[in-house]
């Protein structure tokens, strides 16, 4: 393996040791592996062919001497996940979900661990100290405990219990410290110093930066192998695939920074055209990057008392990483962008209801990030997306799935030994029954848009739901149902969506359901006269997920 260290600050290059910290020239933090790139871009296509598809596939990429097997717990490899429901609800069909939930932690941190741990044990470290907002806390203990190294795990109070005790339980040292998360780095950096242990320092160490990259190399063989390869006729055009846009919930940055210099030596490779725009999403309540990004600032402000329950993303001063991430945001033509809580949350539920993925809150602010930039047309509906499901929710923090998420069934008591009563099993389901929920009748002459109004819907609670594919349809359905609202396309054959209304409007029973009008087309003046009064809202058919719909449903249904 032939890799060195160049430094940031002074451009020495010097050998890497995983122990000696520092530029020997200048004494700088920062520094950066760079490999025999020239040597790489010809042997590595024929050697990926032959090797599995997991982390270690790109290992001569990798600031490791010798990859050690028996430390190694399937990392890396994660699926790429096309997110077909999502794609056609936002108007965007090429979204793909880089699903790092299904890493040997559940996060992309394993990535991270694994690489660390093996280049620290390969450097005899037997005992180390990591400050963490949970996940890095989890992925470095295991990985640890199969090492044999001794952790120091030191978290926030506010970490949740489950990640405590999932620390806990691989045998590290769990310190919780009453304090932010910049706090508990200083505090764990002065427990490392007075005992003379190693400790992992985000970013700047660098196995930690290089581990980061495999996830572009995934991704680039991922996209090529859906897509196919680019046609290659022009000599100078290269094979692999590359997103438009990576698009990742950041808190320190250090993902997406690694993930950039992965695209940077694949396109140096020859095996990529070009860099996605690199987009960062953060917690509104802790967004210092996004924030100084918004100013314009060379050096990130730092926010003190970062306001969000989503402590994962609780780094209120990123230092340097700001200006290495603001860099490759701007050569990308990428974005940074903040997200509250609550459409973190809502983001949440909709990509389980939608795509079956259980999501952490944190991974869950990048796809808000994703929604609130399509809503913006900065992400355009023709571009390639991939977004990184950064980690998995096990199980649900009991804020993000609110009151009434379970219904007790209590059945009567036997009187005999034999069976329950069947009239008794029915009594106590009838408090289950789907008529209590709110009634929406769909209107709509395409089955595809009538699914998407469905799944948005049932994404964002429990109603019932009656579909119609025309207006006749529509009238019969609404007066024997009396709904409490109904979604009205306009444009259908035979009886159109004006026809309907004006039917609704001229019967006393129907006049006062409200409804809501989606159309496709641009209304003209007189069109837009005629429903005046008529209808709670009109919306153009793509925009079911923005937030003033889901809320007149809200209002409407209550
Ligand atoms: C660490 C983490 C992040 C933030 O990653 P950075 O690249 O370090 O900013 C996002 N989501 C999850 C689930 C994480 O564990
Ligand atoms: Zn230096």
């Amino acid at each position: 393996m032939s890799f060195i260290l160049r430094c940031l600050d002074c451009g020495q290059r010097a050998p890497y040791y995983p122990t000696a910290l520092n530029c020997p020239e200048c004494n700088g933090e920062w520094r950066e592996a760079e490999y025999d790139l020239d040597t790489l871009a010809k042997t590595l296509p024929l050697q990926l062919a032959n090797r599995p598809f997991d982390l270690w596939r790109y290992h001569e990429l990798l600031p490791i001497r010798n990859p050690n097997p028996t430390i190694s717990l399937g990392e890396g490899g994660t699926p790429l996940i096309r997110a077909a429901n999502l794609g056609m609800m936002l108007g965007c069909p090429n979204i793909f979900i880089k699903d790092e939930r299904q890493g040997p932690t559940a996060s992309f941190k394993d990535r991270q661990a694994a690489v660390s741990i093996a280049a620290l044990k390969e450097a005899g470290i037997t005992e180390m100290v990591v400050a963490s907002t949970g996940n890095v806390a989890i992925a470095y203990s295991a990985y640890a405990a199969r090492a044999g190294i001794k952790l120091w795990a030191f978290v926030t109070s506010l970490v949740p219990a489950v990640k405590m005790r999932e620390i806990a339980l691989y045998g590290s040292q769990v310190i919780k410290v009453t304090g932010s998360y910049d706090e508990v780095k200083k505090a764990a950096s002065e427990f490392a110093q007075q005992r003379n242990l190693y400790q992992n320092r985000g970013a700047r160490s660098v196995p930690s930066v290089e581990s980061m990259k495999t996830i572009a190399y995934e991704i680039s063989e991922q996209l090529t192998a859906y897509f196919g390869e680019n046609e290659t006729e022009d000599e100078n055009k290269a094979p692999w695939r590359t997103p438009d846009w990576y698009v990742q919930a950041i808190s320190g940055g250090m993902g997406p920074i690694g993930v950039a210099k992965g695209f940077t030596e694949l396109q140096q490779m020859g095996f990529i055209n070009k860099k996605p725009a690199i987009v960062g999403i953060q917690s509104a309540g802790c967004a210092p990057m996004v924030a100084s990004w918004q100013k314009g600032l060379e050096v990130a402000e730092i926010v003190d008392d970062p306001r969000t329950h989503i402590e994962t993303l609780a780094t209120g001063d990123p230092g340097r990483t700001y200006q290495l991430l603001r860099k490759e945001v701007d050569e990308t033509g990428g974005a940074f962008e903040s997200v509250t809580d609550e459409e973190a949350f809502r983001a949440m539920h909709v990509l389980a209801k939608m795509e079956g993925i259980s999501a952490e809150p944190a991974a869950a602010v990048a796809f808000a990030g994703l929604f609130k930039l399509i809503r913006a047309g900065i992400i355009k509906s023709d571009d390639t997306v991939v977004v990184n499901c950064t980690g998995h929710t096990m199980p649900p923090e009991k804020f993000v799935l609110g009151d009434n998420w379970a219904r007790d069934v209590v059945l009567p008591e036997k009187k005999s030994k034999k069976e329950t009563p069947k009239e008794g099993i029915l009594a106590a389901l009838s408090h289950v029954v789907p008529e209590r929920f709110p009634r929406i009748v769909i209107v709509d002459d395409t089955t595809e848009a009538r699914l998407l109004i469905r799944r948005i819907l049932q994404s964002q609670g429990d109603f019932t739901l009656f579909e119609a594919n025309n207006g006749k349809e529509a009238l019969r359905i609404i007066r024997r149902e009396t709904p409490d609202l109904i979604i009205l396309d306009l444009m259908m054959p035979e009886l159109d969506g004006f026809g309907v209304l004006d039917a609704l409007k001229s019967n006393t029973e129907t006049a006062n359901i409200p409804v809501i009008v989606s159309t496709a087309k641009e209304l003209t003046n007189i069109e837009r006269e005629k429903l005046k009064g008529q209808i709670e809202a009109l919306l153009r058919k793509g925009d079911f997920m923005s937030d003033e719909f889901l809320d007149e449903v809200h209002t409407i249904i209550r």
